[in-house]
């Protein structure tokens, strides 16, 4: 079994639209997020690489200084009231933990398909959130690409 681990730290603002408590007004995170992509043996490009770290970071980098949401934050949407640079649509009700892991695994799938199309290996795929000090939120299934 081989494993890639890929560690990155990112600032978003965010809100909890409908949330009965302060979360419904926006405010920032530093999140951390851990990448770890395991599979029996990674295929390997022609300097014998098998992923970039760096384009597995970026995932998480490419979030840094955004807000994030969802598609039904109608203020965040309106191109003039926000700039659409500044967002990052994630699916779902809301800019939860939970669905920002399932944003970062889905991307992840989406590079590995991107390096290695029509391969079809199986991967196990651990998304993990750090939200604050004390909340963490994984995703970890698999994925054939
Ligand atoms: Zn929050």
């Amino acid at each position: 079994m081989e494993k890639i681990i890929v560690h990155a730290k990112f600032h978003t603002g965010h809100r909890q639209l409908g949330y009965p408590g302060e979360c419904r007004f926006v405010h920032g995170h530093t999140w951390r997020g851990t990448v770890a992509i395991s599979t029996e043996e990674f295929p390997r490009d022609e300097l014998d690489m098998s992923l970039d770290f760096g384009h597995i970071k970026k995932i998480m980098r490419d979030l840094d200084h955004k807000i994030l949401v969802t598609p039904n934050d109608a203020t965040f949407m309106n191109p003039e009231l926000f700039e659409p640079e500044g967002i990052v649509v994630m699916k779902g009700k809301g800019p939860s933990v939970e669905n920002v892991a399932v944003y970062v695994w889905e991307h992840v799938v989406e590079t590995i398909r991107a390096k290695y199309p029509g391969r079809n290996i199986d991967y196990r795929i651990e998304v993990t959130i750090q939200e604050t000090e004390n909340n963490f939120f994984v995703v970890e299934k698999n994925a054939v690409v």
